[in-house]
């Protein structure tokens, strides 16, 4: 394993341990839920909407240690966003764990790198996605549960 898988490795099991903005969110203006049933991975995210900006966001649930950090550090990176960099950090995020090394889309997006290593392991694509698909329904204020499948 290189030094920077382990890095990567080491931050994924922080969030996995110590989720950031984990927990029922009372004055979430919208929400949504995912399940992943290949894993099963379920998570609801909550977002407080202030506008078009992303004023606060937070999930709980329960997940294997890439959902649970995909998720953690999601709430990271989204918060303060608007709407539409919020969905366009998720389109990238998306091209990140799908595409090859050779990947422009991906420059930029900090710490979500250490996920990259995902698409060595297909099935897991869906675990580090799911609460993005959860986040999505929640900007779209669609109500219907998300599931991977
Ligand atoms: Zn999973």
């Amino acid at each position: 394993m290189s030094e920077l898988r382990a890095l990567y490795q080491e931050v994924i099991l922080d969030h996995y341990r110590s989720p950031r903005n984990f927990g029922p969110m009372p004055d979430a203006t919208s929400k949504a839920e995912g399940y992943n049933p290949l894993c099963g991975d379920r998570v609801t995210v909550y977002v407080r909407l202030d506008g078009d900006e992303v004023a606060q966001v937070g999930f709980e649930g329960s997940g294997c240690a890439i959902s649970t950090a995909s998720a953690s550090l999601m709430t990271e990176i989204v918060r303060g966003k608007t709407l539409e960099d919020a969905e366009e950090i998720r389109e990238r995020f998306h091209s990140l764990l799908t595409s090859g090394d050779e990947c422009p889309d991906c420059e930029g997006l900090g710490k979500l790198e250490v996920l990259s290593g995902v698409r060595d392991y297909p099935v897991r694509i869906k675990c580090a996605t799911l609460a993005w698909h959860a986040l999505h329904a929640a900007l779209a204020e669609e109500p219907e549960p998300v599931s991977t499948e």
